[in-house]
C-alpha cells in the first residue's frame, strides 16, 4: 500500500510519502538502540515528567490533532478531538502509576532477601492500525516508555501524517532524541525490522493476517509478541433488561468510529421476548443518523477509512443477503458521493452457515440474531474463532454470572458497552490474539521479569 493521505470524505490525494531506504531504516534502529543505552537508566520521576509533558502536548493541540486524523481515516472529528484527550488520559495514567507497577516485589524464599525487579527490554515495535490512529499507539507508548523501553512505530500507510505527528509530540515532551520514533515504511519491512537484534519484542494491533505474519517471523526470532487482533463481540440481550439503555448502548457500541471498532458490538443476540420491540427501536435509531462529512459538528457517521474497506464491508453484506439473511435497512453504499460512504444497514434472519456467523464485520453493519434462552445465547456468542469483548443485558443474578463466566472473551461487560479505559486490562484470547494491554498488566508485558536472589 502507498504511503499516503488520501480523504476518505472525498477520495482525493492530499499528501503521498517516500518510504524509508533501508539505508534511513537501519540508521533509525541504530538511533533507537543508543537511545535505549542511556535512557534505561532514567528514574521514573524523569520519565513521569516527560510523559506529563506529552499529556500537555496533545490537550493543548488536540484540534489540529483531530484534524489530521479525520482527514487521513474519516473518523467525526468531534471523536477525533475525544481521541486525542484519551491519549493525554493514558499518558497521565502511567506517569502516575508506573513506578508503583514497577516497583521491586519481596518474594520470600530460601535466602533472606530474595525480590523479583521489572527491567526494560530495549527497543521494541509497534505495528498499528489506522482505525484509532492516535489512541492504539498511546496505549502501547504510553506504558512501553515508561517501563524504559524505546519504541519503533510502523503506522497503516494510510496514516502518515499521524505517525509523524506522534512521533514530534513525545520530542516536543523532552523526551531524549530516538526515545519514539516513526518509521514510514510499508508492511513489507516488518520481518526484517523484527529480525533486528537490536529490536527486542513486537506489539501488533490489527488483522489476523497481519498478526500471524508478525507472530511467525517474531517466532523464528525467539522475539515475544502481543497482539491486539480482529473480534466478532456479541451484545446480548436478555428479557430483564433495560432496553432503552441497551438499545441506545447497542447503536453506540455498533456505529461508533464509522463502525470501525475491534470492540464493536458486531452480533446482536436478542431472546425472543424483546426481540421485536428491539429491532424497531433499533431501526428508529439508525434511520435517525446524520451521514456526511465528518469535518461538521452534527454529523454522526462518517466514511469507511478506505475505498478498500467499503469493498470488502459490501461484499460480506451482499453474500449474507444471498444465504437469505433479511435487510431491515441499508445495505449500500452512498450513491452520490466520491467518499467511502456506506449506510448503517441492519440484517436480521441470518441462517445457519451464512458468513455472519463467523467473520468480522468492520463497518457500519448490525447482525441480529434470535435467541429461545441463555443457552442459546452463550452457545451462539462464543460460536466465532474470536474472543474480544462480549457486552450483556440482564438484571437477574444468576444470569450475570453465567455470562461473565461462560463468555469465552477478554472482557466481559454487564449492562454496559464495551470499552476500553487505562485502568483495565485490554485484550482478546482465541483469534483475538494474546496478551493484555492498559492498566498494570499492559506495562509488564515488555519487562524483563527479573529474579533476584542473595545470600
Ligand atoms: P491490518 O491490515 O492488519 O493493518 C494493521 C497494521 O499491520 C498496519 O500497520 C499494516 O501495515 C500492518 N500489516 C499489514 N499486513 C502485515 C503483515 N503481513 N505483516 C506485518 N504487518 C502487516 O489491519 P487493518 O485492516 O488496517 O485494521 C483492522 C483490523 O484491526 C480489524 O481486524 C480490527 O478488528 C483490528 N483491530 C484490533 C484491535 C484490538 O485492539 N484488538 C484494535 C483495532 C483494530 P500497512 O498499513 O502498511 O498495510
Amino acid at each position: 500500500m502507498a504511503i499516503a493521505t488520501i480523504n476518505p470524505a472525498s477520495g482525493e490525494t492530499l499528501k503521498t510519502f517516500e518510504p524509508l531506504t533501508d539505508r534511513e531504516l537501519l540508521t533509525k534502529i541504530e538511533l533507537a538502540d543508543r537511545a535505549w543505552r542511556d535512557y534505561r537508566f532514567s528514574s521514573f520521576a524523569q520519565r513521569a515528567q516527560w510523559m506529563q509533558n506529552a499529556a500537555n502536548v496533545l490537550e493543548k493541540n488536540k484540534e489540529h490533532y483531530g484534524t489530521i486524523m479525520t482527514q487521513e481515516m474519516g473518523k467525526t472529528l468531534k471523536s477525533a478531538i475525544a481521541e486525542a484527550e484519551k491519549c493525554a488520559s493514558v499518558c497521565r495514567y502511567y506517569a502516575e502509576n508506573a513506578a508503583q507497577f514497577l516497583a521491586d516485589v519481596s518474594t520470600p524464599s530460601d535466602t533472606p532477601h530474595s525480590f523479583v525487579r521489572y527491567q526494560p527490554l530495549g527497543a521494541i515495535l509497534a505495528v498499528m492500525p489506522w482505525n484509532f490512529p492516535f489512541w492504539q499507539v498511546f496505549r502501547f507508548a504510553a506504558p512501553a516508555l515508561m517501563a524504559g523501553n524505546v519504541g519503533l512505530l510502523k503506522h497503516a500507510s494510510n496514516v502518515p501524517q499521524c505517525a509523524l505527528l506522534i512521533e514530534e509530540i513525545f520530542r516536543d515532551a523532552g523526551f531524549p532524541e530516538g526515545v519514539f520514533q516513526t518509521l514510514l515504511v510499508g508492511a513489507n519491512k516488518v520481518a526484517q525490522i523484527i529480525a533486528d537484534p537490536r529490536v527486542k519484542a513486537a506489539a501488533l494491533t490489527g488483522s489476523e493476517p497481519a498478526g500471524e505474519s508478525l507472530a511467525s517471523n517474531a517466532g523464528k526470532q525467539l522475539k515475544k509478541t502481543v497482539l491486539e487482533l480482529g473480534g466478532s463481540d456479541p451484545f446480548i440481550v436478555m428479557p430483564s433488561a433495560d432496553l432503552d439503555a441497551a438499545v441506545a448502548a447497542g447503536v453506540t457500541g455498533r456505529l461508533l468510529n464509522n463502525g470501525q471498532s475491534c470492540i464493536a458490538a458486531k452480533r446482536f443476540i436478542l431472546h425472543k421476548d424483546i426481540a421485536d420491540n428491539f429491532i424497531s427501536r433499533f431501526v428508529d435509531k439508525f434511520q435517525a443518523l446524520k451521514i456526511g462529512d465528518p469535518m461538521l459538528p452534527d454529523t454522526d457517521i462518517g466514511p469507511l477509512a478506505t475505498s478498500q474497506i467499503l469493498e470488502e464491508l459490501d461484499q460480506q453484506v451482499q453474500a449474507c443477503l444471498k444465504t437469505g439473511a433479511k435487510l431491515l435497512i441499508g445495505g449500500h453504499r452512498l450513491s452520490d458521493s466520491k467518499g467511502n460512504f456506506y449506510l448503517p444497514t441492519i440484517l436480521t434472519d441470518i441462517p445457519p452457515g451464512s458468513p455472519a456467523y463467523q467473520e468480522e464485520f468492520f463497518g457500519p453493519v448490525a447482525l441480529v440474531f434470535r435467541v429461545n434462552n441463555i443457552d442459546e445465547a452463550i452457545e451462539l456468542a462464543n460460536g466465532t474463532s474470536f474472543g474480544l469483548g462480549a457486552s450483556a443485558w440482564t438484571t437477574i443474578t444468576e444470569e450475570r454470572d453465567r455470562f461473565t463466566t461462560e463468555l469465552e472473551a477478554g472482557a466481559v461487560f454487564i449492562n454496559g458497552m464495551v470499552k476500553s479505559d487505562p485502568r483495565l486490562p485490554f485484550g482478546g484470547i482465541k483469534r483475538s490474539g494474546y496478551g493484555r494491554e492498559l492498566s498494570i498488566q499492559g506495562i509488564h508485558e515488555f519487562v524483563n521479569i527479573k529474579t533476584v536472589w542473595i545470600k
